[in-house]
């Protein structure tokens, strides 16, 4: 090898180390998380805006990408550098990408693994909740459910939970903090029950399970806006919390899912219309809750 051809070697293995070394670094920004549901929602408040058969539909989906703008609006002048938005609500494809903050990249299409937290690892700095809505059952909230109709009671470790509580259980597993919640103030409290270090921001109170006082919206995104910005700038990384096995018991409003579902192997029905099981991982436990709500169809 020449002298030359060793020198210039050894400049590109300079470099690379150099490169690699400098990566870690060179992000300085936070990657930000959103999970974007439909029925805490800002100016949302009638089933008629909820599915695509309504016909108010069409507004609600702009209302959604709206207070999600809004959220990422702050994340952004907190400094994220990176934002993810799922889209979480029915077929998972409510937000039009022409609707959505342009920074952002969107998740889309409800045949998803890990539904509302598609998309989550470990890289990220901060979730956000964004139109959550009371658990399943609950006398209090709008629309109050968990994943779907069919569920009456899901509970995890022991703990009765909603989607907020079960997603951020998980993110909780990957060691990302869930900084802020938005929704109606029912479903707010009950998130930050398990989201314990969240901000939250109710854009509506809940007088019952249909009827909201909605508060005015440009007064609603400028909340969630100023809320993203102080939660994302305190956002840090948690130590990821791994007790395993994880154990899942889910109470159905009917026995026709439980007495499919018992023939899979590791569930047992416990009652006529509950089955439980435990999982190696918070993702496993997780993938396994969807499917038993979403995908399992009797009917
Ligand atoms: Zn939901």
């Amino acid at each position: 090898m020449s002298r030359m051809r060793y020198s210039s070697c050894r400049l590109v293995v300079i470099l690379l180390v150099a490169a690699i070394v400098e990566t870690p670094h060179a992000q300085t920004g936070k990657k930000v998380y959103l999970s974007v549901d439909m029925e805490g929602i800002s100016g949302i408040s009638g089933d008629d805006q909820l599915s695509p058969s309504g016909r108010e539909y069409d507004r609600s989906r702009k209302l959604m990408a709206d207070d999600a703008n809004a959220a990422i609006r702050g994340a952004l002048a907190a400094g994220a550098t990176a934002v993810v938005v799922n889209d979480a609500h029915g077929s998972h494809r409510n937000i039009r990408p022409e609707d959505l903050h342009p920074a952002a990249h969107l998740i889309t299409h409800g045949f998803k693994r890990y539904g509302m937290m598609e998309g989550l690892d470990d890289t990220f700095d901060a979730v956000i909740f964004i139109g959550y809505h009371a658990k399943a059952e609950n006398p209090a909230g709008l629309f109050p459910h968990t994943g779907t109709g069919v569920v009456r009671d899901l509970q995890i470790n022991g703990r009765s939970v909603g989607e907020g509580g079960m997603n951020a259980m998980l993110a909780a597993w990957y060691g990302v903090p869930v900084v802020l919640v938005t929704g109606d103030d029912v479903a707010v409290a009950q998130v930050r029950e398990v989201a314990t270090s969240a901000k939250g921001v109710a854009v509506k109170r809940a007088i019952n399970v249909r009827a909201v006082d909605l508060e005015p919206l440009d007064q609603a995104r400028r909340s969630i806006e100023a809320a993203a910005r102080e939660a994302v700038a305190s956002a840090k990384r948690s130590t990821p919390v791994r007790a395993t096995p994880v154990n899942v018991q889910m109470q159905f409003k009917t026995t026709l899912i439980p007495e499919i579902v018992e023939a899979f192997p590791n569930i047992k029905r416990v009652a006529p219309d509950t089955v439980a099981y435990s999982s190696e991982s918070m993702p496993a436990a997780y993938r396994l809750i969807r499917v038993l709500y979403r995908f399992i169809n009797p009917d």
